[in-house]
């Protein structure tokens, strides 16, 4: 769908597998090195070089962003960002907002045209998924009006009910 100035995609699959995407997002733990869900996939297909950079920028903040070369995925840069763990990073809202805030601007820092987001807290962290998703298509549509070089925001969900989950609230938003 077209929202403002960009275009919002929401798809199944798998982060690593974004081949036409210039910057992917990677929900990074606060030392930015390998570990489960999103992270661990990110690293394991980057290979070992991506920690050398990252060992140098972290640790990082809930709602930071950062910014990397992607090494051997297909793309040209990973922007990691640290997402609240649920209960405990407070007020989640406002963390989980500056990560899609601060991830969007740093893209357009780098001159970035098309970024593509995991579904940030939603595993590990324990962020209620709606609640998490309605947080970041706000940020979107907020967005939207002032995007610059950003051209395409893909949202990339693991499983099929998260998916159809995006394609509804997206098809609301419209
Ligand atoms: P966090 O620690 O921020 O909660 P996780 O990596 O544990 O991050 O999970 C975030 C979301 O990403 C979850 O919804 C999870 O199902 C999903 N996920 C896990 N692995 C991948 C992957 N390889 N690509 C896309 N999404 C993934």
């Amino acid at each position: 769908m077209k929202l403002g100035k960009i275009n919002i995609e929401a798809v199944q699959g798998d982060i690593t597998s974004q081949a036409d995407i210039t910057a992917i997002v990677n929900a990074a733990n606060a030392e930015l090195q390998i570990g489960g869900g999103v992270a661990g996939a990110i690293h394991t297909a980057a290979g070992k070089e991506l920690s050398k950079e990252t060992e140098k920028l972290a640790p990082i903040r809930p709602g930071e962003a950062v910014i990397t070369g992607a090494y051997n995925l297909p793309n040209k840069y990973i922007i990691h960002t640290l997402g609240p763990v649920y209960g405990f990073n407070q007020p989640e809202m406002g963390f989980l907002t500056d990560c899609y805030q601060n991830a969007l601007n740093l893209a357009e820092k780098n001159n970035i045209d098309s970024i593509a987001f995991p579904a940030i807290s939603t595993g590990a962290f324990g962020y209620p998924f709606e609640e998490a998703t309605d947080i970041a298509l706000s940020v979107i549509k907020d967005f939207s009006k002032k995007a610059n070089s950003i051209k395409l925001v893909r949202f990339v969900l693991f499983s099929q009910s998260d998916y159809e989950y995006y394609i509804q609230k997206l098809d609301e938003l419209a």
